[in-house]
């Protein structure tokens, strides 16, 4: 999965590089991360600043927009 080059959220094209292992999307506003045996930590933004920590599996349509 080191070649992910899509949103695992909303499989949007519009992503980023943060750092290494480190990206965010500028679709649905949420970073992740992909550690090296490949499991991916999926964070989201909220409108103050606040980063939550999501897992992986989460009905993304139960996520309302978040604001970047
Ligand atoms: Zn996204």
């Amino acid at each position: 999965m080191a070649g992910l080059n899509v949103c695992p959220m909303c499989n949007s094209r519009e992503i980023g590089k943060i750092n290494r292992g480190r990206f965010f999307c500028g679709e649905c506003c949420h970073e992740w991360t992909i550690e090296t045996e490949g499991h991916i930590t999926v964070y989201r933004i909220t409108s103050d600043g606040t980063i939550v920590r999501l897992r992986k599996g989460n009905n993304p349509t139960n996520l309302s927009t978040a604001a970047c």
